[in-house]
């Protein structure tokens, strides 16, 4: 990722650039706002860049970032059968990676944002450290958050 402070091309998404340690937050999130809302109207366009800063996941071998509503008690799985999560995973092969339905629940209005496992299958991981299921954990912004089998970094401000 580019940054535009110093020009260094950092290796991965970076909250802060590598070498000038410029804040790289807008940049990350102007990256996926654009693509994301490209099809949609500029007025939702607008209203999803300033209304709220959301927390972007990047999951490991994707190039397609999720950017996420900060909201209490979301769920975090992915939707199958009668069971509809906040944050569906599926696109990113969630269920061959050992995703539980309802894997973990996250409360983002808290700062640093607040995970619990919900007693998922094959686990929850911040940095390697498992968690023990129905316990709340903090997790920091550029911590690497692995479910099952699934693995990406969090950011957010
Ligand atoms: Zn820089």
């Amino acid at each position: 990722m580019l940054c535009p402070n110093c020009g260094h091309d950092n290796d991965t998404a970076v909250l802060v650039c590598d070498k000038c340690k410029a804040d790289l937050y807008d940049t990350l999130l102007d990256k996926i706002v654009t693509r994301k809302l490209r099809h949609k109207d500029t007025a939702e366009l607008e209203q999803g860049l300033f209304t709220y800063r959301p927390i972007v996941i990047y999951v490991n071998g994707s190039d397609n970032p999720l950017a996420i509503e900060r909201r209490p008690e979301m769920i975090v799985g992915r939707n199958e059968g009668d069971v509809t999560v906040t944050v569906d995973l599926s696109e990113y092969d969630a269920k061959d990676k050992g995703v539980s339905r309802r894997h973990l629940q996250m409360d983002a209005t808290k700062r640093p944002i607040e995970i619990v496992d919900l007693d998922s299958y094959n686990g929850t991981y911040i940095n390697g450290e498992k968690l023990i299921p129905e316990r709340p954990y903090t997790i920091n912004s550029g911590d690497e958050l692995r479910l099952g089998r699934l693995v990406g970094r969090i950011y957010y401000k």
